[in-house]
């Protein structure tokens, strides 16, 4: 005991000592203490000190390497918190980064008493801005496009600043900021410290660098360092049609408070919407196509919780900085290898840990070992969990609920003694008959398991090649027999045997968690449609909506009857189940 005790002072003291050695204020030393950091990371070790020491930087370094604190501790140091004018500029990409960087600033300024750190951006109401700017502000975060917008309308003056910062350069060039970064740069008082960061460095960065900054120190951080270790990687060989399918399994198994779902288009992240929403979950998009504003609003919802699967393309991979997201989920495999270190970097933040699923369809095992290689990193196979393995999860659950109550001594439990010991002595049944029946009711309509994927986990990504490698390659580039075909015919002769062609599979959305049975379902149809219950075949019913297969010549007109129908007091939509025609 004593032993550990004091192993754990001598650890805390070295850790502060790496940042104190970097000679950063006490107040700020205490404020990032209580944000849990521990040790600067490698860009942070690297770049603070030439900061302060006032030469100019150009650091490169990936996403999630702790830039803001690289750039944002030394300037909160050089802040003249008595002096209330503009004194440093800090340049964004997007909104959501200016947001985020000015929020994070905000977080190291904790102790300091009288910084003013405001962010600026385009949509925010314009008066607002300048009546923040004018209200004492040190340091403005903000997009290009909108420091322009100041600039010529002459809210901001820029003869206090001595420092300017341009967090994700090749960024703001990618989205057609050069000019405006120039425009900005050239304004600025000459004396002044400038400091850049940048993940690569194509021409027109080092040009503006040559142009702007003075004898810069380089700092880089090596691309191996890109994976934070805490990230649990798993991956699962995947039939492309059973996607969704594992995806669900996987979410309703490890149950992630936040999760993000990674897509390779925005269509697919439209339809995964879709398709998750009609499944149960709290599921939103978010990608380029969307407006500020909806963008905002989606952002909002996830960091409240109110939206549990965020379901994104990586184009806005960058903005997603919520802390607590325990899974990312790569539904697609990415197209870059740098895309996935982006996306996996959006959990385990913060020094927690955090796992990314991927999902593998066949050849994709190539692009999947390549990123493994580039990273540096492990991706573990694993099985697909079976549906047993889920049940026997949920089952656990419930029980643990039921002991919960019993621990409690809830007083109405005396009443249920007394109900099910007049049935046990009535009936003849035994209590742990009931008890089976009871859980059995809570599971909802258990389901069974069909093929995802083949059982049989390979051992390791190489494995898993040489797999597909045996099976297709021999076919040659340009496919031969090629098993897609062959997945596509087996699968037409599958759903010709669940149930004829004469039958049409509809959607409902209430489920065994509105308590629906399938006499529920089919009384329903019979009576608004006015049907016989003949037309109803097979019933489905999940946690949260239900499947029915109804012939078909009446589909139509079951949907409309259906239309503003209820069961079990619930107004209900129906439509065709995905897939359908
Ligand atoms: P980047 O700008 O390089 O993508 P950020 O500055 O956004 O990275 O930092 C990523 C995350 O890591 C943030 O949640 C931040 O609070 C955290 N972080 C930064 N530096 C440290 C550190 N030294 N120790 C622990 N966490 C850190
Ligand atoms: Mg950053």
């Amino acid at each position: 005991m004593e032993v550990s005790k004091n192993e754990t002072i001598t650890e805390n003291e070295n850790n502060e000592a790496g940042f104190a050695a970097l000679g950063l204020d006490e107040r700020l030393l205490r404020a990032i203490s209580d944000m849990g950091f521990d040790a600067p990371s490698p860009i942070q070790e690297q770049a603070i000190p030439t900061e302060m020491s006032g030469r100019d930087v150009i650091g490169q370094a990936q996403t999630g390497t702790g830039k803001t604190a690289a750039f944002g501790l030394p300037l909160l140091e050089k802040v003249d918190s008595e002096l209330k004018k503009l004194q440093a500029v800090i340049l964004c990409p997007t909104r959501e980064l200016a947001i985020q960087v000015s929020d994070e600033l905000h977080r190291y300024a904790k102790y300091l008493h009288g910084v003013k750190i405001l962010p600026v951006y385009g949509g925010q109401d314009i008066v607002k801005q300048i009546r923040g700017l004018k209200d004492g502000t040190q340091i403005m975060v903000g997009t290009p496009g909108r420091v322009m917008d100041h600039m010529r309308r002459g809210t901001v003056k820029f003869d206090h600043v001595h420092t300017a910062v341009l967090d994700e350069a090749d960024e703001m060039l990618d989205m057609g900021f050069i000019d405006d970064m120039n425009t900005i740069l050239s304004e600025l008082p000459e004396e002044r410290q400038t400091v850049m960061f940048s993940a690569t460095m194509p021409r027109e960065i080092v040009d503006l660098a040559n142009r702007f900054l003075t004898d810069p120190a380089i700092v880089r951080v090596a691309k191996k360092e890109l994976t934070v270790p805490e990230i649990t990687q798993y991956y699962y060989d995947v039939r492309p049609n059973r996607k969704t399918e594992v995806l669900c399994r996987l979410m309703d198994l490890y149950e992630p408070k936040l999760s993000v779902v990674f897509c390779n288009t925005k269509r697919k992240v439209d339809e995964l919407v879709d398709e998750l929403k009609s499944r149960g979950y709290y599921a939103e998009g978010l990608h380029g196509d969307l407006s500020q504003a909806q963008r905002d609003r989606v952002m909002g919802s996830f960091r409240k919780h109110l939206v549990e699967v965020l379901v994104a393309t990586d184009v806005v991979a960058r903005g997603i900085d919520v802390e607590d997201i325990d899974a990312v989920f790569n539904y697609d495999i990415p197209q870059d290898d740098e895309y996935y270190v982006h996306r996996i970097g959006r959990t385990g933040r913060a020094g927690r840990s955090g796992t990314a699923y991927s999902l593998v369809v066949g050849r994709e095992v190539y692009k999947l070992r390549d990123i493994q290689r580039y990273c540096k990193t492990r991706i573990i196979p694993q099985a697909i969990p079976s549906l047993g393995d889920i049940n026997e999860i949920r089952s656990e659950k419930i029980l643990d609920k039921a002991v919960e109550i019993l621990e409690k001594q809830d007083a109405r439990l005396e009443k249920m003694f007394d109900i099910l010991d007049k049935r046990i002595f009535e009936d003849e049944v035994s209590s742990m008959d009931l008890a089976a029946a009871l859980l059995m009711m809570h599971m909802g309509e258990m389901k069974t398991e069909d093929d995802i994927a083949d059982a049989r986990v390979p051992k390791n990504l190489d494995e898993l090649g040489k797999r597909y490698e045996d099976t297709e390659r021999p076919h040659g580039r340009f496919g031969g027999k090629g098993s897609r075909l062959d997945g596509k015919k087996l699968r037409v002769k599958r759903r010709n045997e669940d149930r004829g062609d004469d039958m049409v599979r509809l959607f409902i959305n209430v489920g065994s968690r509105q308590r629906v049975k399938p006499g529920d379902i089919v009384g329903a149809i019979a009576g608004e449609a006015g049907v016989s219950g003949q037309v109803v075949g097979a019933i489905d019913i999940r946690e949260s909506y239900s499947f029915v297969d109804v012939d078909r010549k009446n589909a139509e007109k079951v949907m409309r009857a259906m239309r503003n129908a209820k069961i079990r007091g619930l107004t209900v939509h129906m439509e065709r189940a995905n897939g359908e025609k």
